[in-house]
């Protein structure tokens, strides 16, 4: 604790824990609400365009044309098996060596330290939750009721889909509400030929185009963001030079820090959230200093936790006082369970012989999609739930590469184009379950005197059974698209590369089976706000950061009223 003067210049308004999509989107709406907002974020800073080193690399610029050097591999098994995980991207990845956990059960826990997080390094993928997702643990009787539904948050879809650029086609499906689109990415030739040959043969069945957060038609308040129209180069992961696409970097924070209300601290690991017994609220929170090791306590009226769903649920851990022995807000011993996740495990490859006077030129930064279809308006499977699937189609080039010198000019003038490939993947809701949990290993602390955490999520017998009924059904709809060289495959992976973990600080309407109420607040710290993925309920099938940035700006609103009221 330092003298009253030094008290005063470490408090503000508001503080927000972490910078990704979630915290970015906390910063902007504190600021532009007029709170004078501390953002810690414990990576370095990452500054739109000048902080993006590989972004207009060429190919063959790379030392290991694009493949990250096997000893790094090797040292890093984790984070090598995401499929981002490549030269041009590396350095935006947190290695498994500088950043330990505990595996309880093998568990792909894949991070992004820095400033902009993930978002730098997330496929875009942007998915509405529809009326479906919300009821599906009251309809099925699974974890606990959400205390919001498609309606209270519809409105703020809207609102960040408006900021962020969405782009997508109106699809029509309740299944998959329709948003804020800017124009949608076309689909080729063959994944068009897939719409019409799904349509014919299923009546619920659809293939739409996936929503994406590219500016496929910039609008006012994205040419104000300094973004531009995204040229397609698919090398998103690097940084986009031209803001093409949604990241806290380009859009969020440099939003916030015009507002001049912003104040970005990179290099600030958060240990704990500081309680007052006296106060009965959270007063702040203490940080260790990445560069000095020194740990430094800030303070502020409200407090946004944002750090990613599992270092969030580390951070509430580890924020242990009198009042709450057990972790903050951890009246019903609920935190750090119900951790849940998508199941990625299987795909599907097939080849198809038509349409081979077509081929498709440049690239595209997205794919097809093909929304929930099973148990949506009744029970009709042995297993809960369903699952969502990304499909797409290209034309592979076998050029021959062989050959030296004149012979191998002659080759690559060539340019032959093979048969079509057509390939999804599915992306199935898990069913959030006390077994499955993190917690701290108190033996085990990092450098930065934290304990580790300990991860033991695994697959059940539902999960099982989903990819069973996916590798089943595409197939049949691959068949009936008259598609050959079907190859379904159980991957096996573990529950982690999907970057979907989500829950442990579940939302709620019970204080007694739940941390959050519908806004987002803790039960018992009412100035406390959780809004990335450890606040879900269910996962629903849809990529989730969409739904992240929306409760997001939907519980700011809420906490600011609540402030001006006086009620926090
Ligand atoms: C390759 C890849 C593809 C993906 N594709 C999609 C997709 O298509 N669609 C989709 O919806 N999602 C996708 N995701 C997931 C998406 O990136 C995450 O859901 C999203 O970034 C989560 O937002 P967040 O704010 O919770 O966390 P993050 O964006 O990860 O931000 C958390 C921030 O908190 C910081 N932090 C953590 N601990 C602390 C601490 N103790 N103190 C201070 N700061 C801390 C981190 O450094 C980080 O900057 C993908 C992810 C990856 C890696
Ligand atoms: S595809 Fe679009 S968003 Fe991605 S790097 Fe290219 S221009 Fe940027």
């Amino acid at each position: 604790m330092g003298t009253n003067d030094s008290i005063k210049s470490r408090t503000y308004d508001a503080i927000v824990i972490g910078s990704g999509i979630s915290g970015g989107w906390a910063a902007k709406e504190l600021c532009e609400k007029g709170l004078k907002t501390l953002v810690l974020e414990r990576g370095r800073d990452v500054r739109h365009i000048q902080d993006y080193p590989t972004t207009n690399k060429m190919p063959w610029e790379f030392p290991h044309r694009g493949e990250v050097p096997y000893e790094i591999q090797k040292a890093n098994p984790v984070v090598s098996r995401c499929y981002a995980f490549r030269e041009d991207a590396a350095h935006f990845f947190t290695k498994d060596t500088e950043h330990p956990y505990v595996q309880e059960q093998p568990f792909d826990w894949i991070r992004g330290y820095q400033v902009g997080g993930k978002s730098l390094l997330w496929a875009r993928q942007t998915q509405r939750w529809s009326e479906f997702d919300f009821e599906g643990p009251a309809r099925d009787g699974f974890a606990v009721d959400w205390p919001i539904r498609y309606k209270d948050i519809a409105p703020w879809y809207s609102y960040v889909e408006k900021f962020a650029g969405i782009s997508g086609n109106k699809d029509g499906l309740d299944i998959l509400p329709d948003g804020e689109f800017l124009p949608p990415m076309e689909l080729n030739c063959v994944e068009k030929y897939f719409v019409q040959s799904v349509g014919k043969s299923y009546k619920d069945r659809h293939v739409v185009y996936a929503r994406c957060a590219h500016l496929t038609e910039p609008q006012p308040v994205h040419l104000q963001q300094g973004r531009g129209q995204c040229q397609k180069r698919n090398l998103c992961q690097r940084g986009c030079p031209f803001g093409g696409y949604y990241a806290s970097n380009s859009t969020t924070i440099p939003w916030a820090q015009k507002t001049g209300n912003m104040t970005l601290r990179p290099h600030s690991v958060v240990h704990s959230i500081l309680y007052d017994d006296a106060k009965g609220k959270a007063v702040g929170v203490r940080v260790i200093d990445d560069v000095t090791k020194d740990a430094i306590d800030f303070y502020a009226r409200i407090i946004f936790v944002n750090a990613a769903a599992l270092n969030t649920n580390l951070i509430l851990l580890n924020s242990k006082s009198s009042r709450f022995p057990n972790g903050l807000g951890n009246d019903s011993g609920v935190l750090g369970k119900y951790v849940a996740f998508h199941n990625y495990r299987a795909y599907i490859n097939a080849t198809h012989e038509g349409h081979l006077d077509i081929t498709t030129d440049g690239r595209r930064p997205t794919s097809g999609y093909i929304p929930r279809f099973r148990n949506v308006h009744q029970q009709e499977t042995d297993f809960l739930r369903g699952y969502a699937a990304g499909f797409g189609a290209d034309r592979v080039n076998t050029t021959p590469r062989d050959g030296v010198g004149t012979t191998l000019k002659d080759n690559l003038a060539k340019s032959e184009m093979g048969p079509w490939r057509v390939g999804s993947h599915m992306m199935g809701e898990t069913i959030p379950k006390e077994s499955n949990y993190v917690a701290l290993d108190d033996s085990l602390k990092d450098a930065w005197g934290i304990p580790q955490l300990k991860i033991s999520v695994t697959y059940d017998d539902n999960d099982e059974k989903m990819t069973k009924d996916y590798m089943e059904q595409l197939t049949e709809m691959f068949e009936k698209a008259g598609f050959k060289d079907i190859k379904a495959v159980d991957g096996k992976r573990a529950p982690g590369n999907d970057i979907h973990e989500m829950g442990g600080v579940r939302m709620g309407r019970d204080p007694k089976t739940s941390v959050l109420n519908g806004w987002n607040q803790m039960h018992a710290v009412p100035n406390v706000f959780v809004t990335d993925g450890a606040c879900m309920t269910s996962t629903a099938t849809q990529n989730p950061s969409l739904t992240y940035m929306a409760l997001t700006a939907r519980a700011a609103d809420y906490a600011v009223q609540e402030m001006k009221k006086g009620n926090i």
